[in-house]
This record gives structure tokens, sequence and C-alpha cells, in this order.
């Protein structure tokens, strides 16, 4: 039998871990959006930009005679997922997600659920800044009006934020305990803004916030795609490579 050949849907560390994983096992080309100026590059072929749609993703797995598609994306990146989605089920391509388990609400949390940006905005007028935003650049918009105190935090420096009163802080994943615990005092946070993400690298953030009882306005997540999904990286491996992972669940909870 030869050797699979996967395409992964990437632009996080689940992506890049599990590239790592298949070295040497799999034919792996991970494939990034082209977002960012330096990404974290994984190992084995990697291709930069998007595919041109449902269509182009589609011609893009009959060319490249691909086996097997690991969905990796960020949960918040529902566009592509949808594609994937679409493009592997016309192409008879077997689709897995690799997914990133939610954050578990523990006692002191003090979340609030707002459907998007614009809505924790509007949350965010009856609240005491500085406010630590640790959303995308896409989002900042929704913010611009506030008269709070934004710390920003992004993986690259890119354009000035669209705020009044700003600090920026240039750092990415993963993030320690200590810190976060840092980050929060040095620019004494009184609220954190953040997407539902889940996944251990930026889950600090969110014990830093309950350590100091501060609220988290939590934006939710987008429906995940239905199909197979697992969150471990050795299931992803076993699937690729033709076993049935160990776990599976039809959804990122
Ligand atoms: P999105 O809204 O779901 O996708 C928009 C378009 O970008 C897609 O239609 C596709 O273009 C292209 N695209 C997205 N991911 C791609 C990939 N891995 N490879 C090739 N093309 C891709 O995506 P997004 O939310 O902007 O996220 C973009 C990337 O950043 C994703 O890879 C995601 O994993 C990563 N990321 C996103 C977030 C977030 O909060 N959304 C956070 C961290 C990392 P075509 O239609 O032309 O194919």
């Amino acid at each position: 039998m030869r050797t699979p050949r996967v395409l992964i849907l990437g632009g996080t560390g689940e992506a890049q871990t599990l590239a790592g994983a298949l070295q040497g096992r799999a034919e792996t080309i991970s494939s990034l959006a082209g977002r960012t100026r330096r990404p974290s590059v994984p190992v084995g072929a990697v291709r930069v930009g998007g595919f041109g749609g449902v269509c182009g993703l589609l011609r893009y797995l009959v060319a490249n005679r691909i086996d097997r598609l690991v969905d990796a994306t960020h949960p918040f990146a529902a566009q592509i997922s949808r594609h994937a989605r679409l493009a592997a089920d016309a192409a008879d391509v077997p689709r897995l997600t690799l997914g990133r388990p939610m954050w578990r609400r523990e006692p002191g949390d003090r979340w609030v659920g707002v459907s998007d940006a614009t809505g924790a905005a509007t949350v965010l007028r009856a609240m005491e800044g500085p406010v630590l935003l640790t959303v995308g650049p896409g989002e900042y918009a929704a913010f611009a009006e506030l008269p709070h105190r934004m710390v920003v935090r992004r993986v690259e420096s890119g354009e000035a934020p669209p705020f009044r009163d700003c600090a920026v802080e240039v750092a990415r994943g993963p993030f320690d305990l200590a810190g976060e615990r840092r980050l929060f005092d040095r620019h004494g946070i009184r609220v954190l803004v953040t997407k539902a993400s889940g996944g251990e690298a930026t889950e600090a953030k969110i014990t830093a916030a309950r350590e100091r009882g501060l609220p988290v306005v939590m934006i939710r997540r987008p429906r995940p795609e239905p199909g197979l999904c697992v969150s471990e990286i050795r299931d992803a491996v076993d699937w690729v490579l033709g076993g049935a992972p160990s776990s599976v669940g039809s959804g990122p909870s």
C-alpha cells in the first residue's frame, strides 16, 4: 500500500504538531491561509493561500491525488471548514476534523457569553477597563468606538489598532500562567475579551482572570461542521494511517 497523501488545513499549533507526528509515515501537505507575514511553518510540504472557494479546493484535492483531508483549522475559521466538508464530500475524500476541546467552566469564573465581536463591544460599555483584547485584527473595528484602554495581544505587530488608548503586546502562544499573571498585573487588566477557542495553549489567560475575579467576555464558537471529529493528535494520526481512532465524536464541544 502506498504512503497516504494527506492535506492538513492548518494555521494552528495542532496542525503543526500533526504534520510533525506524521513525518516519515504519511506524505503531508500543510495548507496555510497566508494571513501572517512570518508564519510558524510545519514540517513537510507547505502551500500558502486560499484555494478559490469550494470548487478550487475540490480541484486541488483531485489534481494532487489527496487520500485524506484533516481540517485542523481554528474553531472560528468557519468558512474554510465548510468548504472542506463540501469539497471533500464532492471528491469522495475522507475528512476528519481535529478539534479543540472547549475550556471547562470552573467555580469563580465570570463568563459573559456573546455571539460576536459586536456583542462583546456592547457588553463592554457597562464594564470598566483596561480591557485585554485577544481577538484577531479583523475584529478590532467592532471595539473602535469604546472609551476603554485596550491592551491588544497579537501575533505580529502589523497596522496600529484603531483605538484611542492602546497598548500592543506582540506574542505567539502557547502562553503560561506565570506570564499571563504578569501581563494582567502589568496593565491592571479589569476585563478579558476572548473567542471561545478552547485548547491548552491559551487557557492560562482564563485561569488568570478567574484568580483575579475578573469578567471574561467570551465570543461563542460558530457551529462546527458535522462529521468525524477527534481532539487528540494520536487519534488523528491513527485515522490518517488507516486505523480507527480510539475516541471520536461528531463535532468539537
Ligand atoms: P475563514 O474565514 O474560515 O476562511 C476564509 C478564507 O480563507 C477561506 O475561504 C479560504 O479561502 C482561506 N483559508 C482559510 N484557512 C485556510 C487554510 N488553512 N488554507 C488555505 N486557505 C485558507 O478563515 P479565517 O478565520 O480567516 O482563518 C484563516 C486562517 O487562520 C485559518 O487557517 C485558521 O486556522 C487560522 N486562524 C484563525 C483564527 C480565527 O480566530 N479565525 C485564529 C487563529 C488562527 P478560499 O475560499 O480562497 O479557499
